[in-house]
């Protein structure tokens, strides 16, 4: 379970929990900041290859290391989505690739981070050459049948729509 703050960043007064729209928040007791908690934006990448079968990328780093799971990774302040989804799709796979459709979006709780919001982006390759990096240890196309389970719910969903488009 995520700590919850002690302290005001801003002003480094105690916080206390107050029931602010229909929650309780962590509040400011000088200042009124409000420490509003959300998922934290992460995209989940569906790359099929010309045989259907789906690519998933052998974790390298906690949660859930060493599971195949879709890769992709947080969005970044400055990008969007889609951006996000290909230069992580870039870095654990070494693809090239072009934004398709977009999957779905699920809310996942998190260790770390409260709960993430994984969006499922669709990204088009037309080169197949695998050079897993950064957090992947391994990259792989799966058929359908064989794949593996994946150790987060809100993926497997994802990837169960994508699978029924
Ligand atoms: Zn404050």
């Amino acid at each position: 379970m995520m700590q919850p703050y002690k302290y005001c960043p801003y002003c480094t007064s105690i916080l206390e929990e107050k029931l602010v729209e229909g929650h309780d928040r962590s509040t400011c007791t000088e200042c009124g900041w409000i420490n509003y908690r959300n998922p934290v934006p992460v995209v989940g990448c569906l790359v099929s290859n010309e045989e259907g079968e789906l690519l998933l990328i052998k974790r390298a780093l906690e949660p859930a290391k060493g599971s195949w799971a879709l890769p992709g990774g947080f969005v970044e302040l400055e990008e969007s989505p889609l951006e996000a989804g290909g230069r992580e799709l870039k870095e654990e796979t070494g693809l090239d690739s072009q934004p398709g459709r977009l999957i779905g979006a699920y809310s996942q709780e998190s260790e770390l981070y409260g709960a993430v919001l994984i969006v499922g982006v669709e990204f088009i390759v037309s080169a197949y050459d695998l050079h897993p990096g950064d957090d992947a240890k391994e990259a792989k196309f799966f058929p359908i049948d064989e794949i593996p389970q994946i150790p987060f719910i809100a993926q497997r969903k994802l990837v169960k729509d994508y699978l029924n488009l």
